[in-house]
């Protein structure tokens, strides 16, 4: 019997990957494995989450350099502008600059603060950075729709502002409905925004966390998902080998519909996208 793999997307798609600053010298064993592992499918890029107080910020200007030491893969740092003064956000680009970090993935970030009225939005961001050097950025986007969102018109026309403003491309918020992403897609073509638009791909290993991401995010859960999960809370191996599945199949039809660039968010773990990634031929 001659075994021949069907579809080998190897040669038509590319992969990028974001990680987030390890909480334990134990987590930081994740990342680095992770780092290593994924850095055999030679992504085009890396990205590392910017968190909320200051401790995970300097850890996020950490790990990208360390990961610039270790691979040969380009790694974009997230900045967020939501706790920052324009000031100290120059101060941080400026120093990104200097120190061969060229790439950003410039966000507005969240607050906890109730009634807080932002001062600075992404579009800002992008703005003064632009102002600092030519950075290369990316910018996020939300097929299911940001939650603070007023309709699907002003979302798509803050993004168009983002891209106008210089940015390269947008990372979309995580779906699993395909269909809305190529609908957004479209939303964006007819609305003369003309980067790549990558999928956010969220592999599924514990669906009772990701069913809070999406609560947080916005992002709706197919019914045929809890379907699937029902049942299944004990048992996360089994979980991990249905979210494989589930990544393979989304890939597949965002690829047969021209999509190149899929963006995984590894939550720090390589085993379900190195094998997804392997299984598709990259
Ligand atoms: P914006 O583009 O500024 O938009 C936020 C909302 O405000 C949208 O609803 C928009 O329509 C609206 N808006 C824009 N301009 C105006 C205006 N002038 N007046 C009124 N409303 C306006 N968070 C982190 O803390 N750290 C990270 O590292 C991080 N990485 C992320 C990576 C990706 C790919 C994605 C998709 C999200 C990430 N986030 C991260 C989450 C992000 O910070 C939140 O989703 C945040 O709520 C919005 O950020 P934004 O950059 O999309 O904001």
């Amino acid at each position: 019997i001659v075994y021949q793999k069907k579809e080998n997307l190897g040669h038509i798609i590319n992969c990028s990957f974001e990680f987030f600053p390890p909480k334990s010298i134990n987590l930081e064993k994740n990342l680095w494995f992770s780092v290593e592992q994924l850095s055999k499918l030679k992504p085009k890029f890396f990205s590392v989450t910017y968190g909320a107080n200051s401790g995970e910020r300097l850890k996020t200007y950490e790990i990208v350099k360390k990961i610039n030491k270790k691979t040969q893969v380009i790694t974009a740092a997230h900045l967020t502008c939501v706790d920052s003064t324009p000031d100290e956000l120059k101060r941080i680009a400026q120093d990104y600059w200097n120190n061969g970090i060229q790439s950003i993935v410039a966000l507005r970030g969240d607050t906890l603060k109730k009634n807080y009225r932002h001062k600075m939005y992404a579009l800002d961001l992008v703005i003064l950075l632009k102002k600092i050097a030519d950075f290369d950025i990316s910018v996020a986007a939300y097929p299911e729709l940001h939650p603070e969102s007023k309709d699907a018109k002003f979302d798509i026309m803050s993004l168009k502002k983002k891209i106008d403003a210089g940015a390269n491309r947008a990372i979309t918020q995580f779906f699993f409905n395909v269909e809305s992403y190529l609908r957004f897609r479209d939303n964006c073509i007819k609305n003369n925004i003309n980067v790549e638009i990558i999928p956010g791909i969220l592999p599924v290993y514990n669906f009772q966390q990701l069913q809070r991401f999406a609560e947080m995010t916005n992002v709706h859960i197919p019914k045929w998902m809890f379907e699937i999960f029902y049942g299944l809370d004990d048992d996360i191996a089994v979980q991990k080998i249905i979210g494989s599945s589930i990544v393979i199949d989304m890939v597949k039809n965002l690829s047969s519909e021209g999509v190149k660039n899929f963006h995984f968010y590894t939550l720090n773990q390589s085993e379900v996208i190195y094998s997804v990634c392997r299984m598709l031929g990259l």
